[in-house]
């Protein structure tokens, strides 16, 4: 039985003070949800007061991103011994925006991947086909190069997986049901081939623009895990709906 993960991806949003208004809305409305794991992403500068404000909940803190060396002459970027300074005990690495707007390869990738696990980081791993990409017949291609070399040297254990098809984010069309089971198949399909029996603990998101109003069609796939979710957690009634999306 997997448990599943529903995880806010709050990008470039929230002043300190807009997160705490958040929290102070959205705590009472899923204090009791005793059934999913909750991880919320603001963005770096919230995050110690964040990390604070949620010590005795049952809400995660994720990072959206780090650098994959501990210390040194890198201007502008965050090491994953800083986050787990904090108090942050998740991170999102390999977002498609991250992919697109700076030059994330699967190399790189694969180097946050690793020093995140070496501080004991648990890692969302987000991969996904671009639209011309599924155009053109290439997703499950796409979406097996993306694993095969994201999770290079990287054990099974604790590992969740965002399937975040590009066509989908920020964009209002959310992949059908259909769709987003066919491509969480292959993902499993594939971490069968390079894990064994293990694949089948593995928690696979889904992310695309995900609503309270389709997250329950989504969650009934059998092998979508949990969401990610950008625009639709920024508000913390809706954020709240999906959490508490019908679990029967
Ligand atoms: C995301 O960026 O991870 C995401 C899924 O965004 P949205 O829900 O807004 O499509």
């Amino acid at each position: 039985m997997r448990r599943p993960v529903i995880a806010a991806n709050w990008k470039m949003n929230k002043k300190i003070e807009e997160a705490q208004a958040f929290l102070d809305e959205f705590i009472p409305l899923v204090w009791n949800e005793r059934e999913v794991d909750i991880v919320i992403a603001p963005p770096f500068t919230a995050l110690y007061t964040m990390a604070n404000l949620l010590r005795i909940t049952n809400i995660g803190l994720a990072a959206q991103d780090l650098f994959y060396e501990d210390k040194g002459a890198y201007t502008g970027e965050i090491s994953p011994v800083m986050l787990t300074d904090i108090g942050c005990s998740y991170v999102i690495i390999g977002h498609s925006e991250r992919r697109i707007y700076f030059g994330e390869t699967d190399e790189i990738v694969n180097k946050k991947f690793r020093a995140a696990r070496r501080h004991g980081l648990e890692v969302i791993f987000c991969i996904g086909e671009s639209l011309s990409e599924r155009e053109a017949g290439m997703t499950f291609d796409v979406l097996k190069r993306q694993i095969s070399e994201g999770i290079r040297d990287i054990s099974s254990d604790g590992l969740i997986i965002a399937y975040e098809p590009v066509w989908a984010i920020g964009t209002g069309k959310t992949a059908t049901p259909d769709q987003a089971q066919e491509a969480h198949e292959s993902i499993r399909k594939t971490l069968s081939h390079l894990y064994g029996e293990p694949a089948k603990g593995v928690r696979i998101l889904y992310g695309g623009s995900v609503t309270p109003e389709n997250a329950d069609v989504l969650m009934a796939c059998p092998d979508v895990d949990g969401a990610l979710v950008g625009g639709a957690s920024l508000k913390a009634d809706s954020f709240a709906g999906i959490v508490k999306y019908n679990k029967q």
